[in-house]
């Protein structure tokens, strides 16, 4: 399969000419300018050049596609011997895009890019003595997307649905979810605490590849109406090491001793089924816990910093893991299909470690984690348990903050409001999903 494109000096550039030309990276992060997902700034293009996208089809080899190229067996032997020092040629994959290009009106192929991951691709070029080969990074552009909407049934098809969001891949649409639920993870448990008339915005910055996929997110700025409550989260890299964390408006850090749910949210199977309400396992009574139905398998985190109390099998709990916490804190994870590996009885584990996997060992009659937790031996909702706020940015970065708080809280204010989206929603602007949302133009 091959399709050729003709590029004109000077042009707004597509996808293959952007690989053909190389690298585009601008970073809009503290800039006035918030372009759109998918437009290119256009570039000042050097020579004309012609390029010719080849796709590995079964049956195909490099070697072949090389062959229909006009280049002479010497000269395929030589880029054959160039592209093995960065890659096997036996490991291409079916669908493998290469790039044949030309000087426009010449007759030699004068390089040829393997695109050989999505992330990495052999760039190999002729000069005097042969070709030489090098291995670069896909080129990528930084992007920042703003997005809002109110919640009419659930978290996950309020953003998934959302058409703001609908040249994203769906892939990348529940990445955004993983992303708030990150954020967010210390105050709320996404499954049971998001109700019918939350409200979300959201701003966030992505690298995306030439194939339109998200090579990396990070929320900027969010802000999440929960029962009324607005909960915001704002993004600061405190040590510039781009490790960064999440601060309110007074900046305070959003970290806690403990995150809410030991599952990821959208690895829990009632988000996908709509179901409010958690089905009835059948597990050991009274009931002091909290269960989370999520397939067998689904890993299990530990909530907090801790030590393993227990590592084993207990009656109606079956397998369990037990874990002890600073301030008189203990939690149960039950019923696991089996433990990680990192993971015994005496020693540490942190939080969001994965300590296990969710199962229907001891007592119950499907799969899904219970989930405990104890604070001077007496069962806590934890949910509700007031754990202490985290420590807020230090003075000596206070002017930095402020300056970088003041530019992302600034694009999130340029999307409308809880009261807007609910007012839009009651206005019957509603997508097929049943989820409400203002578009908004910048
Ligand atoms: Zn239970």
């Amino acid at each position: 399969m091959s399709r050729r494109v003709q590029i004109p000096a000077g042009a707004v550039l597509g996808i293959s000419a952007l690989l053909g030309l190389g690298f585009i990276a601008f970073n809009p992060v503290l800039s006035d300018s918030t372009p759109e997902a998918g437009v290119l700034e256009p570039l000042h293009a050097a020579a004309a050049e012609e390029v010719r996208v080849e796709t590995l089809d079964r049956g195909q080899t490099f070697g072949g596609i090389l062959a229909q190229a006009d280049l002479s067996p010497s000269e395929q032997h030589s880029l054959l011997l160039a592209f093995r020092e960065q890659a096997n040629p036996a490991r291409m994959r079916d669908g493998t895009e290469i790039t044949l290009r030309w000087i426009r009106g010449a007759e030699t192929v004068r390089g040829v890019d393997v695109a050989i991951n999505p992330d990495e691709l052999v760039r190999l070029e002729r000069d005097d003595f042969g070709w030489r080969s090098a291995t670069v990074e896909t080129p990528v552009w930084v992007d920042t997307m703003k997005v809002a909407g109110v919640i009419e049934r659930d978290l996950w098809s309020a953003v998934v649905m959302n058409p703001e969001l609908a040249e994203m891949p769906r892939g990348d649409r529940a990445r955004v979810i993983d992303l708030m639920d990150r954020v967010f993870q210390w105050q709320l448990d996404f499954s049971r605490q998001i109700q019918s008339g939350d409200a979300y915005r959201l701003v966030f910055e992505r690298e995306v590849r030439p194939d339109g996929t998200m090579r990396t997110g990070r929320i900027l700025a969010a802000e999440l109406v929960n029962r009324d409550q607005p909960l915001y989260a704002v993004w600061f890299d405190l040590h510039d090491d781009g490790q960064g964390g999440y601060y309110d408006l007074e900046g305070e850090s959003l970290r806690r001793a403990f995150i809410r749910a030991p599952l990821e949210y959208r690895r829990i199977s009632s988000v996908f089924n709509m179901n409010r309400l958690h089905p009835i396992y059948g597990d050991r009574r009274p009931h002091i816990g909290v269960d989370y139905a999520a397939p067998t398998g689904t890993p299990v985190m530990a909530t907090s910093d801790g030590v393993v109390t227990h590592r084993g099998v207990r009656g109606g709990y079956g397998n369990l893991i037990e874990v002890r916490h600073a301030n008189g804190f203990m939690t149960r994870y039950a019923h696991l299909n089996g433990f990680a590996s990192s993971v015994r009885a005496g020693g540490r584990v942190s939080q969001g470690q994965v300590i296990g996997y969710v199962g229907m060992t001891g007592t119950a009659t499907g799969p899904h984690l219970h989930y405990e937790m104890h604070r001077h031996s007496q069962p806590v909702d934890p949910l509700n348990v007031d754990i202490p706020a985290g420590d807020p940015i230090p003075d000596d970065a206070r002017d930095r903050w402020e300056a970088e708080f003041g530019v992302r809280y600034a694009m999130l204010e340029t999307l409308p409001g809880a009261p807007e989206l609910r007012r839009a929603a009651a206005d019957g602007e509603q997508n097929a999903a049943g989820t409400s949302l203002l578009v908004v133009d910048d």
